[in-house]
């Protein structure tokens, strides 16, 4: 059999050198090119382990990664980096691959419709990651009545209630589950992760915003269950740990990753997802049916969360900025992909109008 050529975008990152580690371990697929965007170190420990590979800078040459796509057009492309960068990488990847093993998530976020018609034009496969969607990509089939995806509830699911507001970065970025980049575990503990994985599931399996069950479990041995209209619910289980489904989204439809372990089952438990610790989460009922709401909401967590991070507001003020940000926007058609760019980048405007006006009245 010939081997697969596989291209990383965000070779560096939690997902990227994951994926890396995997390619270390099965046979038959083959790292043709990968991307870095400011991590050099690390893009040359990568270019150690695979010395055929071509590396590229996102910050520095992303026009000739692009040539480098066009020319060599790999089976697989792994698209992992944050943001909705990722969805203009999407976009301009799209044509020159055959599988997109889609970690990102703002892609589907804030472009579903437009990332969907490229994959179809190309005649792509479109291959999630993320360990829920994963779960439910390996469970679906046409009778469903429904689905739930789980969420470990971040790094704050167990501080009491009047101490929430007050977190500092290093006890939000203490994930109990996931070892993961800092965005995604930040939004892990604001479960604005989960909204988001609300509307990639929409997007992945087209399925209405109420098809969509979230509950909150604590272990993560559960990922994900299909309820069937025939009373059945098959449930999605494994060991928390991206490689098994980064491995899948590769081999798929073989099973080519070998993993010893399994998870335990004494202690199975889901719960409801609480409004006082999580209301960004539910925001996810006002945006789902609007592109431009979805683009915002993404874009001011992207603004609120880097400015959290760098200790330039509290937690508290990170949710209400994109509470804020999101309530001030109105929804707008959107009718091209560069339309979007335009409305993400007058959301960030708006964000950062949003932040500066905060306490002044
Ligand atoms: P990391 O922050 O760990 O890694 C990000 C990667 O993207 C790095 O390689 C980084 O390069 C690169 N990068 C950063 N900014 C840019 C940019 N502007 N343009 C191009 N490349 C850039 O993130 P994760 O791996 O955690 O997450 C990646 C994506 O996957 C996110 O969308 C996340 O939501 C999603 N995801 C992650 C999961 C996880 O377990 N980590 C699970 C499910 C989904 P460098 O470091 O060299 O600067
Ligand atoms: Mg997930």
């Amino acid at each position: 059999m010939e081997e697969k050529s596989v291209v990383i975008i965000g070779a560096t990152g939690s997902i990227g050198t994951q994926t890396i580690e995997v390619l270390r371990k099965i046979k038959g697929f083959k790292l043709l090119g990968f991307t870095y965007h400011s991590n050099e170190v690390k893009a040359r420990e990568i270019l150690k382990l695979f010395p055929e590979a071509k590396v590229f800078s996102t910050k520095k040459e992303i026009e000739s990664f692009y040539d480098f796509m066009e020319s060599t057009k790999p089976d697989i492309t792994v698209l992992a980096i944050p943001g909705f960068e990722g969805f203009k990488v999407a976009l301009k990847t799209i044509p020159f691959t055959k599988r997109l093993a889609l970690a990102n998530k703002e892609s589907l976020v804030c472009g579903g419709k437009f990332i969907k018609e490229e994959i179809k034009r190309h005649g792509v496969e479109l291959i999630p990651i993320d360990s829920e969607h994963s779960a439910i990509f390996q469970l679906m089939e046409d009778n469903v009545e429904k689905i739930a995806i789980t969420a470990s509830g971040g790094a704050l699911r167990d501080i009491p209630l009047n101490e929430l507001w007050e977190a500092k970065p290093e006890d939000v970025l203490k994930h109990p589950v996931w070892n993961m980049g800092a965005r995604i575990t930040v939004d892990s503990a604001t479960m604005v992760n989960k909204a988001f994985e609300v509307l990639e599931a929409m997007e992945l399996f087209s399925l209405r915003r109420e098809q969509i069950e979230v509950y909150i479990h604590k272990s993560s041995i559960v990922h994900g269950m299909v309820f069937l209209k025939d009373g059945t619910v098959k449930i999605h289980a494994a060991i928390p740990d991206m490689r098994v489904p980064i491995a899948y989204s590769l081999t798929y439809p073989e099973r080519l990753y070998e993993y010893e372990e399994y998870p335990e089952f004494s202690t199975l438990k889901f719960e409801e997802v609480e409004k006082e610790r999580y209301p960004l989460f539910f925001l996810v009922d006002e945006i789902y049916d609007s592109y431009t709401l979805r683009t915002v909401f993404n874009a001011a967590d992207e603004v609120a969360v880097d400015s959290f991070l760098k200790g330039k507001m509290s937690y508290k003020d990170l949710v209400e900025t994109v509470e804020k940000a999101v309530e001030k926007m109105e929804k707008i058609e959107v009718t091209s992909p560069e339309e979007l760019v335009e409305i993400d980048k007058k959301a960030r405007i708006l964000t950062e109008e949003v932040i500066k006006n905060a306490g002044k009245n």
